[in-house]
């Protein structure tokens, strides 16, 4: 088997779908982001008259996501113009579009139930032996089909892009029980020939394995040594960071470009599945992130987080 993928499209135009839509803009691959339709009005929608069913409206959030990507540093998109690849529009509207890709992949919040329901959406429309993968931090692969029909979870499978998805090299795959077997190799073929990744094949287990190892060093280093240590934010950094040979990766950093709400149900998602105390201990959420949530100080996607974005 060989996959052969000129179009795709991303559900989901958030940190990772907008620039996972770059990736694949990048490469040449025409792609469709799609995002839910907004259900509340800005202050400057408001001023200008503009209803919610106005298109600028309802097309808001996949649109401004590719405005998004011409901000972002380091940049998504190898060349601006690439942007001319991607095809932004609302969920309810051109979710039937699906039919006429070679890939879907799902990229929405991090929420078993969004994402099920998503997937039975996508089923209506998606044509048999198309290829259906989830980006999911750590979600069950087979709990997120379930339900789905054969050919549906023959060709559904994780794959885990990191975080920047140009410049981070790895890239999980993560077959379901049901995904055809001849898929795997091919998916990965794809994914390292033509997107240039690094793929390793992970197990359908919680968080797979680097969200597994990462939130765990996320925790424990903000709780050992921030909370319980009295370090600042900017010492533990320090360490965690440039002079580890880490440059983009301190602790704290990460946390901030990752997002504080995504970060809260990865962590969440292990918390769930592990029964030693001592492991559930870690894995539980630290009050001052669940406070920091609930203000919505959600890291570089919501302007604050444990850095004020500049
Ligand atoms: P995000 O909060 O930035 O974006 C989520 C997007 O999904 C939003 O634009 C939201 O409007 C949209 N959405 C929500 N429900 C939807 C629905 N039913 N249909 C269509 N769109 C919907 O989140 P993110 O950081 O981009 O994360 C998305 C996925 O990628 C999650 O599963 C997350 O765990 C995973 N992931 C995140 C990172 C990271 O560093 N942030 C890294 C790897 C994987």
């Amino acid at each position: 088997m060989k996959c052969s993928i000129r179009k795709a499209a991303v559900i989901g135009s958030g940190i990772m779908g907008s620039q996972i839509a770059a990736q694949l803009a990048n490469v040449g691959i025409a792609t469709l982001l799609l995002d839910i339709v907004p259900k509340e009005l800005t202050q400057e929608e408001t001023a200008k008259g503009l209803t919610l069913d106005h298109p600028a409206v309802r097309n808001r959030c996949a649109t401004s996501a590719i405005a998004r990507l011409s901000k972002i540093k380091p940049a998504p998109l190898y060349d601006e113009s690439f942007a001319s690849r991607i095809t932004p529009g609302n969920l309810e509207d051109h979710l039937a579009q699906v039919a006429s890709v070679d890939w879907i992949i799902e990229v929405v919040v991090e929420n078993l139930d969004v994402k099920k329901r998503l997937l039975k959406q996508i089923e209506a429309y998606r044509k048999p032996g198309t290829i259906v993968t989830s980006n999911t931090s750590g979600i069950s692969i087979n709990a997120m089909a379930e339900g789905c029909s054969n050919d549906f979870q023959k060709h559904f499978l994780g794959t885990h892009f990191f975080n920047p998805p140009r410049y981070m090299k790895l890239l999980e795959i993560i077959p379901g029980k049901h995904t055809d077997p001849e898929l795997i190799p091919a998916m990965k073929i794809f994914c390292e020939n033509v997107l240039g990744k690094g793929v390793v094949i992970a197990k359908d287990t919680p968080n797979f394995i680097g969200n597994r190892i990462g939130t765990y060093g996320l925790l424990v280093t903000l709780q050992e040594m921030q909370m319980n240590g009295g370090y600042t934010v900017e010492e533990v950094d320090a360490v965690t960071g440039p002079a580890m040979g880490r440059p983009k990766s301190a602790t704290f950093r990460t946390l901030d470009l990752v997002g504080l709400d995504t970060f809260v149900h990865v962590a969440e998602n292990v918390f769930g599945h592990v029964s030693d105390e001592d492991e559930k201990a870690v894995f539980a959420t630290p009050d001052v992130l669940k406070g920091m949530v609930e203000r919505k100080w959600l890291g570089e996607k919501s302007g604050q987080g444990f850095y004020l974005k500049k």
